[in-house]
């Protein structure tokens, strides 16, 4: 917890951009704002979104400050998942839940809203209301065949 202290007290003190001292997550993490924990690891926190989705909406964060997908090593993203995984398992255990759905949003673009890194857990039961956030529709093979190149290049 002593980099989050560091963080609020220091400007100069920025190895993590993204202003840190202004970061509600890191806030949660130290303490100074309060949630309701869900689990706790030696690396990662889980707490109910208190703008759910749904019923048991969980989000799951690393304790220590990064920004998002691309800010994190594997390890960091690594162990977030498998929090999230350790979530899922428990809320359709407990929740009694038909599903599971998990969103992880990075960048503006990306609907990230909070820049810390955090994944979405939340448990979906049949005809619960909830819709997907794209209509799906086939692609043409020609553009599948165009952006394949270029990720291959
Ligand atoms: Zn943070």
């Amino acid at each position: 917890m002593n980099h989050q202290v560091r963080g609020l007290r220091g400007r100069e003190y920025k190895p993590y951009s993204n202003a840190m001292s202004d970061c509600i997550f890191c806030g949660i993490v130290a303490g100074d704002i309060p949630s309701k924990k869900v689990l706790e690891t030696d690396t990662c926190l889980a707490f109910l979104d208190i703008f759910p989705a749904n019923r048991g909406h969980t989000l799951v964060i690393p304790k220590q400050h990064v920004a998002d997908v691309f800010a994190a090593d594997a390890q960091t993203y690594s162990s977030v998942a498998t929090t999230a995984k350790e979530v899922a398992d428990l809320v359709t255990q407990k929740l009694s839940s038909d599903g599971v759905s998990i969103f992880q949003m990075n960048r503006v673009a990306g609907w990230q809203t909070v820049f810390h890194l955090h994944m979405h857990v939340i448990p979906r039961w049949e005809n619960d209301g909830l819709h997907k956030p794209w209509d799906i529709a086939p692609a043409s093979e020609g553009s599948l065949i165009e952006v394949l190149r270029q990720l291959r290049n």
